[in-house]
């Protein structure tokens, strides 16, 4: 315990100020320039929630220092690490994975409040409720709310973590190109399976709430009193919960492939936040309903961005498996002896007389890191020759949203250069060379042609319509999508076969020469 308590009153004006910190940091978050103001916004406010929370006796009370230092030095030790050594390209993976650290730790916080006693409903119902913030004024029908406001809340924070971790897992094999991972559903009735599944767990959810609020009524209708209500039923209903929500993670996230990862992605960061926020009514916290329901609604927003910028529907995204078709063409019909290869030389003579040049980076120039070389050779080309270069970005290249927004930030590229996929169409065609920097799939015309291909009515970044198209790649291995580029072979289309970054630095040295 601390030596002191602080008031009731100082606790939620330090929480405001934290949720205020919050929205600010998110704000800054939407544009490169105030991004890193806006994260470090974000850890203060982080920072004031964790200390205040930590002084709050509703929650010391009942955890050991020890338990909460070992917590914070294991946990800041883990997170500083993995951000110092994880590289760019393993971001996407890592986000993956708070994602499901997010949902793990409401299931945990939820299930430990439902089974514990420690403030859950095992305890007295005045204890009980009281801990919910329900106090004695509110008598006896006040507190009976209380305690069902937090064993809802529970119960879903069990379900909606649960979903949120597996899910999480599975989107990082997927990512993280785990091959065992299947492609397709487990079983041709899977989409059956999975609403018996859901139907199943919400009705363990109700088991769970009436398990509880049937005795703790019945307590209030014979004048109050102690209330052990939490028999062993709610404890295997509380687990069933779980262990479905774990199953439907899995199944819900294996079928979805092809090029909908973002989608998903944006959906379970969506979804910690809103296992997080029902996990602050449970413990009765405002600053995390405050951040959890700020993570959710951003990450609705951002999954409808994304399911825009793939140009599907949601419930497309999460319920109509794709995958590659038998009627997609293969490798060799569509490259067999149209690929024409180039060099650095024959390039930089191409720029020489360009006037219009566009940079289409993609998830090749992450594994690169080409970035900075790809800044030095625009500033070479508009210095040497007065080109006009601009770079078009897709709002799915690489492996996460704004993936090179940040990459081509981190160069300092001026950000009114980054041009936006569908500014930047309407002026392809008069665009003298196209060069695509480890871009795959948001090039692929493919879209736009073959209704069965996995990337089917994604908008593209319409490469193929400048004069001439250099593709910077190592070989002609497909995208994220795992199909074949006719883009590749198109008559506009020269391949340059290097690594992004050395292909750049070999461009700058023949553009000096020139
Ligand atoms: P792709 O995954 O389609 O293609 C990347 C290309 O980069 C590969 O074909 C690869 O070819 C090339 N590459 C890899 N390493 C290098 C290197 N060192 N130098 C040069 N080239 C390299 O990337 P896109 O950005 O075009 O598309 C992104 C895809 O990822 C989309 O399908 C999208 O849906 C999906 N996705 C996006 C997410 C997001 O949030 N942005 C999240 C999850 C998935 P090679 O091996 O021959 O060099």
């Amino acid at each position: 315990m601390l030596a002191f308590e602080l008031p009731i009153s100082v606790i939620n004006f330090a929480y405001l100020v934290a949720a205020i910190l919050f929205i600010y940091g998110l704000k800054g978050l939407t544009h490169p320039r105030t991004a890193v103001r806006g994260n470090l916004l974000g850890a203060v406010a982080m920072f004031i929630a964790v200390i205040v929370t930590l002084w709050d006796h509703h929650v010391i009370q009942y955890v050991g220092w020890g338990w909460i230092f070992g917590g914070i030095v294991v946990g800041s030790a883990i997170g500083a690490y993995l951000a110092v050594k994880v590289e760019m390209t393993g971001m996407p993976e890592l986000v993956a994975v708070y994602n499901g650290f997010g949902g793990i730790a409401s299931v945990l916080v939820a299930g430990a409040w439902l089974l514990s006693g420690t403030g859950g409903p095992s305890h007295e119902l005045t204890d009980a409720a009281s801990a919910l913030g329900a106090h004695d004024l509110m008598g006896n029908a006040g507190m009976s709310a209380a305690l069902m406001q937090g064993t809802i809340a529970a119960a879903a924070s069990g379900l909606i973590g649960g979903v949120t971790l597996l899910g999480s897992l599975v989107a990082y094999g997927k990512l993280a190109g785990i091959k065992w991972i299947p492609d397709g559903a487990f079983l041709p009735q899977q989409k059956a399976i999975n609403a018996l599944l859901m139907i199943v767990a919400i009705s363990l959810c109700y088991f769970t709430v009436t398990d509880i609020m049937g005795p703790t009524n019945a307590a209030i209708a014979a004048n109050g009193g102690t209330v052990e209500a939490v028999t062993t039923s709610t404890g295997w209903y509380y687990t069933g919960i779980v262990v479905i929500a774990f199953i439907l993670g899995v199944t819900l996230v294996t079928p979805i492939g092809g090029a909908d990862m973002p989608v998903v992605i944006a959906l379970l960061n969506s979804y910690s936040g809103l296992a997080a926020a029902a996990t602050g009514f449970v413990i009765n916290n405002n600053v995390l309903i405050i951040a959890g329901s700020l993570v959710g609604a951003s990450g609705l927003i951002l999954t409808s961005i994304m399911c825009k910028a793939m140009n599907r529907s949601l419930w497309n995204v999460m319920f109509a498996t794709m995958g590659p078709t038998s009627s997609t063409a293969s490798a060799d019909e569509v490259y067999e002896g149209k690929i024409k290869s180039t060099s650095g030389e024959e390039v930089a003579m191409l720029l020489e007389t360009a006037r219009r040049v566009v940079i289409i980076p993609g998830y090749g120039m992450a594994v690169s890191q080409a970035q900075h070389a790809v800044r030095d050779l625009a500033n070479l080309l508009e210095s040497k020759f007065g080109a006009n270069v601009d770079y078009a970005i897709h709002p799915v290249a690489g492996r996460m949203p704004g993936h090179m927004n940040v990459l081509l930030a981190e160069a300092n590229i001026p950000y009114d250069k980054l041009r936006e996929m569908d500014d930047i169409n309407s002026e392809m065609d008069q665009v003298d060379v196209a060069i695509v920097i480890g871009a795959n799939d948001v090039v692929n015309p493919v879209a736009r042609t073959d209704p069965k291909s996995p990337i089917a009515g994604m908008p593209i970044i319409d490469a193929d319509k400048a004069r001439t198209v250099v593709v910077i790649k190592r070989s002609l291995s497909p995208g994220y999508a795992g199909i074949p580029n006719p883009l590749f072979a198109a008559d506009n289309a020269l391949m340059y076969f290097a690594d992004g970054k050395k292909a750049f630095q070999e461009m700058i040295e023949a553009v000096k020469e020139a």
